[in-house]
Parts: C-alpha cells; structure tokens; sequence
C-alpha cells in the first residue's frame, strides 16, 4: 500500500543518508535530495538524480507525500489551501501574510477526537494521525507557494491536536527548525494544544521551546466542561500547573486562546474570573471572535462584547490581545474548508490553482 512507503520529505539527514545508501546510492545524494524536496520538488523534478536510482527511489518511497488540490485566496491575501494525502484523505493548511512576514498554519491530524464543541474539525472524529513527512512536504509545499518569500513562523493550529500525534509532531519540530531543513527558528514555531496535561509536561522536556498555545475558552470547569470534553480529564488547577511548568523550563510565556461565545463565556464577570486565575502568570490572551459554525449552534460574541471584555482584562492587568480576523471568505476557521469538501465531493467547483 502507497501509504506504508517510505515518505523521503520525514526523513531527517541521519535517516536519507542511511535509506540512500541502503540503494547503493553515494553518501552526496542525501543532501541532493533534500535540496530538492525542500523546494517542494517532486522524483520528476529531481534533475541531477541518476535515472537508475531515481527509478529505484520510485518504488520504494514517494518523496513528497502531500499535494495542493485547490488553492483559495481572500481578499485579505491569505491563501487557504486544501491538502490530498496518498491515501486520499485531504487537510487542510493556511498561508497568513502578516507585516513581519509569513506565517503557516498546519494541520497534524485528519480530523479530530477532541470534540470541542465550536469545532468543525471534529465532527467527524478522528480519521488518522499525520506523519511527521506529510507535515514537512504540506510546508515545502506552501513554501513553494509564498516564494520567493520564506516562511517566518509556522503554527500548529490547523485541524487535530498535536499532542494527541506526539511522536511525528515532535519529530516535525525538530526537522523544521533544523537549519537543514527549513531552518525555521524555534520561537518561530507555535503549537495550540486543547490543554493535555502529560503531554504538556513532557513537551517542556524535550529542548524545544516552541510558543504554546492553550486553548481556554473559558474561565472555570464548570463552563470548560459544557464545550470541551477534554477539560473532564484535565481540569484547569492541573492545566494552569501544567502552564507554569512550561514556562519554567522553556522561559516562554504561554499564550492563551479564548474564543467569546455569545450567552456562554463573554461577560465581563467571565473577564474578572480569568484573571483571576492568571494573575502573576508570565502569559497573553488571545481573544478570538468565535468562527460561527454552521453545524453546531453556538454564535460569537458581538464585537463590542469583545471590546468589552478586552478592557476588563487590560484593567486587570492581563496582557491581551484580539485576533484579527482573516479569510473568513474563503472559510478560514479550523476545519470548515475540509467540511464543506467532504460535503460536495469531487470535482472541486472553485479550483483556483493546485496543480
Ligand atoms: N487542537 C488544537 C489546535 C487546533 S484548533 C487546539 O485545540 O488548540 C486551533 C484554535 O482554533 C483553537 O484555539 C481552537 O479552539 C480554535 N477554534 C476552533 N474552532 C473555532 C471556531 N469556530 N472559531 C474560533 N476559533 C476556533
């Protein structure tokens, strides 16, 4: 089966060294290939391969395991992009130009088993996590598409929970960094977790002081528990523990995601309740004007509601911000693009670009 080849794009040095010599092939290849694959090129583009060993490469991996299928650009100039896997699954990325530069938003699982309650990404469940080669050949490929401007930071807060895929994702943040690879600095790196807290821990262990995002959402359990199942088996006092616990070992500030959601979290009290939990915190808020989602019946809270809430929390002295809203035209919130695909299948009717 295609999906079990080798998928060269995950492979870091140690491993395309190795895999290319397992060939028969010189120990030069490697940094041939990878000089190709981060590029975005796929085995035809490959020119400076022998025939032979491109042929033998053919059959035992595939080099760029992801390919654009349909490209959407708003208004605002971010580019929505709609991903194919081998095995025919599709994920979704999004490319956001902000004035420092560009950022990338990754998906790291096809679907979701988180099931928030405001998420498009979870309707379905969870189909199947993501390799650590989809997520590379999804950046090269994005990276091809932003040239000749290079990727400046790259979040993970497209569709899945990354800690709930681990392995391939910390792999991912190795090789992204790596200047071997994209080269992307660390601190240039984003993860927003729903708010795992082992895996919370253990990610402030591995070296990798990526910026980590928690999704909150809400200011007590009580609240977290009617729109994320997650929060029954990681309750805030052991989440909040889990943040400062980050914060100690990687010296980065936590930013919190709170989406308002008219009648449920956005009152001023709600406001005071927060900061209440995060005063002395090294921490952001990030408050996000909730994506209305049509298959689920919660609405987001008026903008001066927003507005409102914002000022109770700077008077409280909590560092916040409102997250500007982008591609709402080309249905830019977490998995709404990969809903409305697999409502009207093939061929896809607002093909823009892809391939
Ligand atoms: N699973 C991770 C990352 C993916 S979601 C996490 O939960 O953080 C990325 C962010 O988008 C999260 O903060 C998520 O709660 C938020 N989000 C999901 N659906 C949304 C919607 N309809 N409107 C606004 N934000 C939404």
């Amino acid at each position: 089966m295609s999906e079990a080849r080798a998928q060269l794009a995950g492979m870091d040095m140690g491993a395309l060294s190795a895999f290319l010599q397992g060939l028969g092939a010189p120990s030069y290849r490697a940094a041939q290939v990878r000089d190709w694959l981060v590029r975005g090129v796929d085995f035809d583009g490959m020119r400076n391969l022998p025939a032979a060993l491109l042929e033998r490469l053919r059959e035992v991996s595939v080099a760029q395991p992801a390919r654009v299928l349909e490209r959407h650009k708003s208004q605002d100039g971010t580019e929505k992009l709609l991903f194919g896997l081998m095995d025919s699954h599709v994920v979704e990325g999004v490319l956001m130009r902000y004035a420092h530069g560009i950022t990338l938003c990754l998906s790291t699982q096809v679907g979701c088993l988180m099931g928030c309650a405001f998420c498009a990404s979870t309707l379905e469940g969870k189909l199947r996590d993501l390799t650590r080669g989809e997520m590379m050949g999804m950046a090269y490929l994005a990276g091809s598409i932003s040239a000749p401007e290079r990727l400046h930071n790259i979040v993970l807060m497209g569709s899945g929970e990354p800690l709930d895929n681990y392995d391939e994702v910390v792999a991912f943040l190795r090789m992204a960094s790596s200047p071997d690879f994209l080269g992307i600095g660390i601190r240039h790196i984003s993860l927003s977790t729903c708010g795992l807290v082992d895996r919370m821990k253990r990610l402030a262990g591995e070296g990798l002081p990526v910026t980590l995002s928690v999704s909150l959402h809400a200011p007590s359990d009580s609240i977290r528990n009617e729109i994320m199942p997650v929060a029954r088996a990681n309750p805030l006092p052991a989440l909040l523990e889990a943040c400062r616990h980050y914060i100690q070992m990687t010296g980065r500030r936590v930013i919190f995601e709170y989406a308002l959601i008219r009648g449920l979290n956005a009152e001023p009290r709600h406001a005071q309740e927060l900061a209440s939990r995060l005063r002395g915190m090294q921490c952001h808020v990030n408050l996000i004007p909730l994506n209305d989602v049509p298959e689920r019946d919660l609405r987001g809270a008026t903008a001066r509601e927003v507005r409102a809430f914002q000022a109770e929390l700077e008077a409280l002295g909590i560092s916040v911000t409102v997250r500007r809203r982008l591609g709402d035209d080309v249905a830019g919130a977490c998995g709404q693009l990969r809903a409305r695909r697999l409502k009207t299948p093939l061929p896809g009717a607002q093909v823009e670009g892809g391939e």
